[in-house]
């Protein structure tokens, strides 16, 4: 698992929320309406919030969230889902583009292709990527390469780590392919972009 930079997401301790029941995970991955209205579950690692029949991918276990009503999952900075709707009110294209963002921002250390992004945000592949380049201007595929390189950067910079390491950390798994993205981004290797940003720090 790469270092977190930055810990901070929806639904960190202190805030209400309940522990998951056996019941309710049962609910949760046979999608079963008949606990719609009992609570609501909310995935850490995605940032929304769904009801128990959302047709959704099982999340994993550890990052659900259970609250008693969608109220509580908004005050705990969740996002409602697109396809189920948990607070009864269709989700403008705006909002969703941030949760997509968002999504990005907390799982860019992971393979992320589209259709692994439309399953966690709850949309089609082709409808995601339409919408997302009409509100944000760039297609989710360039917003991630734009997150992984700024990572990449700050773990350049900060850290020691081999460039391998740190491609790894960005969720890319392959080192002469990161080194082309990275390239591609700043003109410069990560090897070269260190470098220059050592020489620069010195004085030189
Ligand atoms: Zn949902």
């Amino acid at each position: 698992m790469p270092e977190p930079i930055n810990e901070e997401g929806p639904g960190d301790p202190g805030q209400i929320m309940m522990r998951i029941s056996d019941e309710q995970w049962r609910a949760i991955i046979h999608n079963d309406p008949a606990y719609d209205h009992k609570f609501f579950y909310a995935v850490k690692s995605t940032g929304i919030f769904c009801r128990p029949s959302c047709k959704s991918r099982p999340p994993r276990k550890e990052n659900v969230r259970i609250y008693g009503n969608a109220k509580e999952a908004l005050e705990a900075r969740f996002r409602p889902c697109k396809r189920c709707k948990p607070t009864g009110e269709r989700l403008p294209d705006h909002e969703w583009a941030v949760q997509i963002t968002r999504c990005i921002e907390m799982n860019y250390m992971e393979p992320l292709t589209l259709n692994i992004l439309a399953d966690m945000c709850h949309g089609s592949p082709y409808h995601l990527q339409r919408t997302f380049k009409r509100v944000m201007g760039i297609t989710p595929t360039e917003y991630i390469q734009r997150q992984r390189t700024a990572r990449a950067i700050e773990y350049l910079i900060h850290t020691e780590k081999a460039i391998h390491e740190i491609a790894v950390n960005v969720g890319i798994a392959n080192t002469p392919y990161f080194i082309t993205l990275f390239k591609k981004s700043t003109g410069h290797t990560p090897a070269e972009y260190r470098h220059k940003h050592r020489i620069k720090q010195n004085g030189g």
